[in-house]
C-alpha cells in the first residue's frame, strides 16, 4: 500500500470513445473485474489473478482465442446488434470502480473501507489482460493506468501488463510519476519495482504481422517501446507469440533474431509458442497471408493445419531453435500436448517446455478417505506465490527492474 491515504482518481477525463479502430465501442455491465482463478498460472504468466477492463479488443488478430472463448458470455449482445466478436470493442462498464470494490472489504464508508490484500508477503503477479489488449489506444491507456494505480495503492502484488501496442511506456511513465507524487522516492521505486511489461509478436517483419495482427501499430515500434523501458530501468519480458511455421525451416535464424530484437538478456523471462488456433481462425489466418502476398507462408501454415506430424515438427523445430539459445530457466515455450507427445514434451520442461492442454494434466490420486480418528491436518503457509517464478527483486529498489486458450473461467459479464 502506499504511505498516503489518497484515493486515486479514477474520473475519466474526456467523454468515451463510440468507435476505436472503426469498430462500434459496447458497453456492458459487468460483476467482477479480476479474476482470481483464470487458469493463467498455468502458462507462469501469474499467480492465477488476472484482470480485464474489456471483453473484446479494440485490434483483430485473426489467430485471437477471445471470440471463442467467450462465445457463450457476449452472444446475447453480439446477437442483438448483428455483429461478430470481431467487429466490436466491448468494455466494461465502471470496470474501474468494480476492481475499487474487489480490492476492499465490504461495508463502513468509502474512507474507511480496508484493503482485502493488504499482506506485505503476498507479492503474487496478475497478469493484464487474458482477453483484450491493455493498451490500444491512449483511452484504453488511461484506464489501464487507473486500474493499476488502485492494484499498486491497496495490495503489494505485482503486475504483469502484455501488449501488442508500442504504449506501454506511457503507462509506465505515468504510474512512475503518480507514485512519486503520492510517495516520494521510496514509493516510486517500488512501484516501478512491481510493474512488469512486455511486448508480443511472432514475426519482426512488418508487413507479414499487419497480414494477421489488423490495427496494430508496426512490429518494430514494438519493439523500440520495449528498448525504451529496458533503457529507462523498467522490469520487461519477451512474448514471440503466435510465431508461424517457417516455409525455408530457418527456424535457427529466427530465434536468433528475435532474441536480438528483444534484447533477451534484458528481459526477465521470454514466452514462446507456435500458433495454436484451429477452424476459422486457422483459415482467416491462411486466407490473410494468402491475400497480403504471402503465398509461401500461407501454404506452410495450411499444410501444418491438416497435418499433425508436421504440425508437431514444426513445434518441435521452434522450441529446439529457442531452447538452446537461453540459460535454464529463462525460456518459457507454451506448448499443447497429446497423450502421443507427452513424452517428448515433458522431457524438454528443464529446457523451459511448459506443458498445457488436458493432456498435460497429471491424473489425480484415488481419494483416501481419513480414519475417523485422524485429527485435522492444518498447514500454514501453504499459499503457492512462487507459481508464477517471477518475484520482485528484493533490497535492490535502487534498480526497478502472449493463440489457443486455456479455460479463462473469464465469465463476468
Ligand atoms: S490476440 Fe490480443 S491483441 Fe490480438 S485481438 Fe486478441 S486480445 Fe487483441
Amino acid at each position: 500500500m502506499t504511505p498516503s491515504n489518497e484515493e486515486p482518481s479514477t474520473k475519466n477525463q474526456e467523454p468515451p470513445r463510440s468507435s476505436m479502430n472503426g469498430k462500434p465501442v459496447h458497453t456492458v455491465p459487468a460483476k467482477t473485474v479480476i479474476n482470481f482463478q483464470s487458469g493463467f498460472g498455468k502458462k507462469l504468466l501469474c499467480d492465477d489473478l488476472t484482470f480485464s477492463l474489456g471483453t473484446a479488443c479494440a485490434y483483430t488478430c485473426t489467430f485471437c482465442y477471445v471470440p471463442s472463448a467467450m462465445r457463450k458470455t457476449v452472444k446475447p449482445l453480439l446477437d442483438s446488434i448483428g455483429k461478430t466478436h470481431e467487429q466490436v470493442v466491448i468494455r466494461r462498464e465502471s470496470a474501474v470502480d468494480i476492481l475499487h470494490a474487489q480490492l476492499l472489504r465490504p461495508g463502513g464508508t468509502a474512507c474507511g473501507r480496508t484493503p482485502r490484500y493488504s499482506d506485505p508477503a503476498d507479492t503474487r503477479v496478475i497478469y493484464s489482460s487474458p482477453l483484450v489488449d491493455v493498451a490500444a489506444n491512449m483511452e484504453l491507456v488511461r484506464e489501464t493506468i487507473e486500474a493499476c494505480k488502485l492494484i499498486l495503492q491497496y495490495t503489494h502484488w505485482q503486475i504483469r501488463l502484455l501488449s501488442k501496442s508500442n504504449l506501454l511506456p506511457k503507462i509506465a511513465t505515468a504510474l512512475s510519476a503518480w507514485a512519486y507524487e503520492i510517495g516520494g522516492d521510496r514509493f516510486a521505486e517500488i512501484a516501478n519495482c512491481r510493474m512488469i511489461y512486455g511486448v508480443s509478436t511472432g514475426t519482426l517483419n512488418d508487413a507479414l504481422a499487419a497480414t494477421f495482427e489488423q490495427g496494430t501499430p508496426l512490429v518494430s515500434k514494438r519493439i523500440a517501446s520495449l528498448h525504451w523501458l529496458q533503457d529507462h530501468g523498467y522490469r520487461t519480458f519477451g512474448m514471440i507469440c503466435p510465431s508461424l511455421p517457417l516455409p525455408g525451416g530457418e527456424y535457427d535464424n529466427f530465434a536468433i533474431g528475435m532474441m536480438r530484437a528483444l534484447r533477451a538478456e534484458r528481459c526477465e523471462h521470454v514466452w514462446a509458442e507456435v500458433i495454436n488456433v484451429r477452424g476459422e481462425s486457422m483459415t482467416a489466418t491462411v486466407a490473410a497471408l494468402q491475400e497480403a502476398g504471402f503465398p509461401e507462408y500461407a501454404r506452410a501454415l495450411h499444410r501444418v493445419s491438416t497435418d499433425q506430424a508436421a504440425w508437431e515438427a514444426y513445434a518441435r523445430a521452434t522450441f529446439n531453435a529457442h531452447a538452446h539459445l537461453y540459460p535454464e530457466g529463462k525460456l518459457r515455450f507454451l506448448q499443447y500436448i497429446t497423450k502421443a507427445t507427452k513424452p517428448y514434451w515433458e522431457d524438454q520442461q528443464d529446457r523451459g517446455a511448459i506443458l498445457l492442454g488436458p493432456a498435460s494434466a497429471t491424473p489425480a490420486p484415488p481419494p483416501i478417505a481419513p480414519a475417523p480418528s485422524t485429527p485435522p491436518v492444518i498447514v500454514s503457509g501453504a499459499g503457492n506465490h512462487g507459481r508464477s517464478r517471477s518475484r520482485r527483486p528484493e533490497g535492490d529498489l535502487s534498480h526497478p527492474v502472449g493463440s489457443r486458450a486455456e479455460p479463462t473461467n473469464d465469465s463476468q459479464l
